[in-house]
């Protein structure tokens, strides 16, 4: 799963990357409107977190551009405090949630990974697939209830999959969806990645679709 956050206060913006990056995501930073916009405009992200108060573009105009657009992601705006009416227009111009700052990291994290779930229809933070859990409120991976070690990487790949059980995804996408935009992104690695999680998981729930991409299959679903 990855994440722009777009923020001018530079010391704000560093401590929600690093709580951000440790909670599993890979995450873009932009610090002013404009480039914020862009970033939202051209790269697939699964959810943002908006200041409104930004330099060259203000948020509100962000947001409003980008759904104007039919850009859908879900985004939570940051707002200062004692501006309701700044809460109230970013909600009606499209935002999905609110912080009020000064916020906790940990009240942020849980607001995006609602609304990261819900966005891809998934209403209970316990995402499985047969015997995969992954907790989303602490981020654990099990297998037939033991703990597994995941990489980074290979959190973000089996985390976007079940994110998206039963649909097919291609390497483009998975490559969008666990780097972020300052990484060399390489498709065969997402081969690499994806025999690793089969090895760790012990699991041929993990479909490939050849030409096509990969398809977490729940086995009580699984015709083959
Ligand atoms: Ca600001």
């Amino acid at each position: 799963m990855r994440i722009l956050v777009v923020e001018d206060d530079t010391q704000i913006a560093r401590h929600v990357k690093s709580a951000l990056d440790k909670a599993g995501y890979a995450v873009d930073v932009a610090h002013d409107g404009e480039e914020g916009h862009f970033l939202g405009d051209t790269e697939p992200y699964d959810a943002v977190v908006l200041d409104l108060g930004l330099p060259v573009i203000d948020g509100l105009t962000v947001l409003r551009k980008w759904r104007q657009d039919g850009h859908s992601m879900p985004v939570l705006i940051l707002t200062a405090r004692n501006t309701w009416r700044d809460t109230v227009t970013g909600l009606r111009e499209g935002a999905d949630d609110y912080l009020k700052k000064p916020f906790e990291l940990e009240e942020l994290l849980a607001r995006l990974e609602a609304l990261i779930r819900r966005s891809s229809g998934n209403a209970n933070p316990l995402l499985t697939c047969g015997s995969i859990e992954l907790d989303t409120g602490t981020n654990r991976v099990l297998y037939e209830g033991f703990p597994v070690e995941l990489t980074a990487l290979e959190f973000r790949t089996l985390s976007y999959l079940l994110h998206h059980k039963e649909e097919v995804i291609s390497k483009t996408e998975l490559t969008e969806h666990i780097y972020g935009q300052d990484f060399d992104r390489d498709s065969n690695v997402i081969e690499v990645l994806i025999n690793r999680l089969r090895k760790k998981l012990c699991s041929q729930i993990i479909k490939t679709r050849r030409g096509l991409g990969y398809q977490l299959i729940d086995p009580q679903n699984d015709p083959s």
